[in-house]
């Protein structure tokens, strides 16, 4: 153990208002280890951080640094081996000082001025050129400064980083950069991380243990897995149905799919290496005009499944996906799989494509979860090239559970696969589709078939076999899966 926390209290305010934030915490970090800790606003987490950088003192309790207790006065060496990072990442930087200055500073001031930093060294470790640090923060964006402030930390070699919120101010594409950016310094140097986020979405995503804290105290505490699937606490329940509660969409869409990133990478990785791949790569040959490289989209990619199955067979694979930690995943495991694919943040209602055109689109358990899959319909139709062909693998998922109280819905809850938990979800995410098919008095995929009509396709037609060929022994090969196709 790194770190090991003891018990530690501490109150705020005097006899007339007395604010105890933190009551009595212990846990422990693990070398090399990112832990998270999660809870609403004021439940105590940037006290914790404060308590073990030394920026305050505790009321009561112990911290052990590499199994010895840090002592009331801390020496210049505790503060040098564990450094915080700051949400407000501009701020945290001398208005009038330039980055290199400020990271001199720090290094003159916990390493002393015979050591000077390497900038070079830094700046690259974050993904920044060097003249970048000429200049003053309020001339860089957030992202930048957020990066340039890990390179602050980095600079005096640090045993632990204590992370508050250091993405909270940062929009989606930027976060889920730093957030690969915090994991591969971990991994790389192995440097230990306290990542504290009222987001459990992000925590989730990079976190392999977390601390669920409220009103001062743990709650919870487990693996990311256990705490997003079968929290015990309802305060659990409550932040991870917080997270869907953002209005817009598309945005939650983005949430729930970033929360479920890790679990569901892992799923698709572990089909990879299974003969499950083969079977999902013969239905898609049999649908494709074999022996010539094509142009292939796969829409709403997730982390990359379809389009390294593609890409291995030799097509050129554009993977497009809402989700920006499931691109991270995608890019990765096409790496891993050398295959060359390009993978891009898109709608795949609306894609960001003027010039570009398909031979063939894939795609796989989109379309349930769309709120307007005619729009869909159009779009593909419009990417593909005359005689371009649409494979649409999906299941009525849907269907099932708008019929929940007529009979039993497929999806169970705690099944533990590609859709936990989604019968809440689906019934906000899927109003286009929960609304629309039985306004058509059709079933899926005959429904398809209307929306693939009025598109402008010119043959279609459904393959309700698939799931007993392709899942056959996989415990889910009672999926009411089924292929619908589609020729421009
Ligand atoms: P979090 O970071 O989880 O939002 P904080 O650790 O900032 O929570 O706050 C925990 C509690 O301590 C809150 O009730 C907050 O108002 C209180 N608190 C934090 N700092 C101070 C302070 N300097 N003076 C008085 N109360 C404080
Ligand atoms: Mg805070």
């Amino acid at each position: 153990m790194i770190l090991e926390i003891k018990n530690l209290s501490k109150t705020y305010g005097d006899k007339q208002a007395v604010n105890q934030a933190l009551k009595g915490v212990s846990f422990s970090l693990k070398k090399g280890e990112i832990l998270g800790i999660v809870g609403e606003s004021g439940s105590g987490k940037t006290t914790l951080l404060k308590l073990v950088s030394g920026l305050e003192k505790p009321d009561a309790g112990e911290i052990l640094l590499d199994g010895k207790p840090l002592s009331a006065k801390r020496t210049k060496d505790d503060y040098r081996r564990m450094q915080m990072i700051f949400q407000d990442a501009v701020a945290s930087f001398h208005p009038r000082r330039t980055i290199a200055d400020s990271i001199r500073e720090t290094t003159n001031s916990l390493l002393g001025r015979a050591e000077k930093p390497d900038l070079n060294e830094l700046s690259e470790r974050v993904g920044l050129s060097i003249e970048l640090m000429e200049r003053r923060p309020g001339n860089l964006s957030g992202g930048q400064c957020q990066r340039f402030a890990i390179a602050r930390a980095l600079s005096v070699h640090p045993e632990i980083l204590l992370c508050d919120e250091i993405t909270s101010a940062l929009d989606v594409s930027n976060q889920a950069q730093i957030l690969r950016l915090l994991s591969g310094i971990c991994r790389d140097t192995g440097t230990s991380a306290l990542f504290v986020s009222h987001d459990l979405a992000v925590v989730s995503n990079l976190c392999d243990r977390i601390l669920v804290m409220k009103d001062g105290v743990i709650v919870e505490e487990g693996d990311a897995r256990q705490i997003i699937h079968e929290p015990k606490e309802a305060y659990t329940q409550k932040l991870i149905e917080s997270v869907m509660e953002v209005k817009d969409v598309r945005e939650r869409v983005q949430k729930y799919w970033t929360i479920r990133t890790k679990d569901f990478n892992a799923i698709r990785l572990n089909e990879l290496h299974d003969e499950i791949s083969d079977r999902w790569s013969a239905e898609l040959n049999a649908r494709i005009p074999c022996g010539k490289a094509l142009d292939v989209l796969d829409a709403g990619t997730g982390t990359g499944y379809f389009a390294v199955l593609l890409g291995r067979e030799g097509h050129r694979v554009t993977g497009i996906d809402l989700t920006a930690s499931m691109l991270e995943e995608a890019r990765k495991t096409a790496e891993l799989f050398k295959v060359d694919a390009g993978f891009l943040q898109m709608d795949v209602q609306e894609t960001d494509f003027a010039e570009e055109s398909f031979d063939v689109i894939v795609t796989r358990n989109v379309t349930w979860t769309l709120p307007d899959p005619g729009k869909a319909y159009n779009e593909w139709y419009r990417l593909l090239r005359p005689g371009g062909i649409l494979l649409n693998f999906d299941a009525n998922y849907a269907d099932n559970v708008r019929n929940h109280n007529q009979k039993e819905s497929w999806v169970k809850p705690k099944d533990v696969y590609g859709h936990i938990g989604i019968t809440k979800e689906l019934s906000e995410e899927n109003a286009g589709i929960t609304l629309a098919m039985p306004a058509s008095r059709h079933h899926r995929p005959q429904w398809d078939g209307i929306l693939a009509k009025e598109a402008g396709f010119s043959e279609w037609g459904a393959d309700e076999e698939v799931g007993k060929r392709v899942l056959r022994e996989h415990d889910l090969s009672d999926a009411p899966l089924f292929l619908f196709w589609a020729r421009k």
